[in-house]
């Protein structure tokens, strides 16, 4: 495997060697926080961007997606959606494409009177929490979102906007090279000796044996590149890669989503509802393109789309915002969000020295990757991580381990 390039910019003096696995949203974020700090990075991915981020809706969502009982993720997501005006905007200044926070607010609906119940208590406990909350009758909810459905009783109004994770991907990608970084397309474990992680090691690709010819970036089974830390932010996949001495209790939760062509300004705001006790949110990206998502699916790492999936987020979407039924069908997808056990998070050090995890976001990776990547910045250069940060910390794992 070849070397990762040598360094374009001038490095800062104890720079260190970080080898990331896996080029998604939480990768590439942590790569390019390091690479601008100075260090060595390389990124390794056969399928940059290809996991949960391609299919991601991008909703920067802590209050809307909060859950009784699950105040840390709340928080730390509170703390995460006022990262991102500077992460969007540093990486605007570094990349040069616009990365925009848009729609700027989402509004929560209900459309018959057990919703408006369970938005009522939801908007209750969003206030305990000193989250701002906007309750709108359905007449000015409609003023505000003229496409909502009449059928829409009561809503509530929150700051949270939402990305595209697409955009962002792509122009993380962009910005760890021309920090001097490298991106490899190459799937690789963590090499650990003696108890300690001491760079990574190529995984043979599939069908493909010792001595067949490849093309560039390809490497044989067991070629190594040296580095001071590893990150794991393989997604899902971390389980199967973190080489530590127990599992690392991260599964795959499916999703499956849409993506519809409208009318540019169809909607200004991102719409979430319950229909028939299923939950559908539509997400309209500048463009005129309407993401609507997504089921939630503990079936293994299957990313089959349904037609049953397709049929439900259709007539759901509709049944919010009726203007859809003439919007065009331009993708299906599904893929594989990285769920754990509590919810939380891993970032940080593990019982493997030199072995850092960043994975396990499950439904919040875009809310989280600007501030997961301070944190694993922090933990590469020896400092305190962001108090917002304890709650994920990674070495919760070692703790049960020995408790
Ligand atoms: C339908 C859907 C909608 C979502 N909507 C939102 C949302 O609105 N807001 C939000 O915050 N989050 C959302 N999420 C969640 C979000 O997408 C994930 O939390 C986030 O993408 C996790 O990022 P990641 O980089 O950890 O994983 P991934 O994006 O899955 O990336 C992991 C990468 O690791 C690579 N990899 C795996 N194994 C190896 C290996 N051995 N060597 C090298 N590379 C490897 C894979 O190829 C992949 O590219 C959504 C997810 C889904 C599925």
């Amino acid at each position: 495997m070849s070397p990762a390039p040598a360094p374009s910019g001038a490095r800062q003096s104890g720079g260190r060697r970080v080898a990331v696995i896996g080029g998604g949203i939480i990768g590439l974020a942590c790569a390019w926080r390091l690479a601008e700090r100075g260090h060595t990075v390389t990124v390794f991915d056969p399928d940059v961007a290809g996991g949960a981020t391609h299919a991601a809706a991008g909703m920067l969502a802590p209050a809307s997606e909060a859950v009784f009982g699950q105040d840390d993720l709340l928080l730390t997501g509170l703390a995460a959606v006022r990262e991102w005006p500077r992460f969007a905007a540093d990486l605007t200044l570094a990349e040069g494409e616009l990365i925009e926070l848009r729609p700027h607010a989402t509004l929560l609906v209900a459309l018959d009177a057990d919703d408006e119940v369970a938005l009522v208590r939801h908007a209750r406990h969003l206030e305990r929490r000193s989250c701002q909350v906007e309750k709108l009758t359905s007449r000015s909810a409609r003023r505000l979102e003229p496409a909502l459905s009449p059928r829409v009783r009561a809503a509530v109004r929150l700051d949270e906007p939402a990305v595209d994770p697409r955009v962002v991907a792509r122009a993380l990608a962009r910005s760890v090279v021309a920090s001097g970084g490298a991106v490899l397309p190459l799937e690789v474990e963590p090499d650990v000796r003696d108890g300690r992680a001491s760079g990574v090691r190529a995984r043979p690709a599939p069908g493909v044996h010792a001595g067949t010819a490849r093309g560039a970036g390809a490497a044989d089974a067991g070629d190594t590149h040296e580095a001071d830390v590893v990150v794991v932010a393989a997604g899902w996949a971390s389980a199967l890669v973190a080489a530590l001495p127990h599992k690392v209790p991260v599964r795959p939760l499916k999703g499956q989503v849409l993506r519809l062509g409208a009318p540019p300004g169809v909607l200004a705001h991102t719409v979430r509802a319950t229909v028939r006790g299923r939950e559908v949110y539509v997400v309209p990206r500048p463009g005129g393109e309407v993401v609507v998502g997504a089921t939630s699916e503990d079936v293994g790492a299957d990313t089959s789309v349904t037609a049953g999936a397709v049929h439900d987020l259709l007539h759901d979407a509709i049944e919010v915002v009726p203007e859809l039924a003439e919007a065009t069908l331009l993708e299906t997808t599904a893929r594989l969000r990285p769920a754990t056990p509590d919810n939380l998070p891993l970032v940080g050090p593990t019982c493997v020295e030199g072995l850092v995890l960043a994975s396990g976001h499950g439904r919040d990776g875009v809310l989280l990757a600007p501030l997961t990547a301070d944190a694993v910045l922090a933990h590469v250069e020896g400092r305190l991580p962001p108090r917002s940060t304890d709650p994920l910390a990674a070495r919760r794992l070692c703790h049960k381990e020995h408790a």
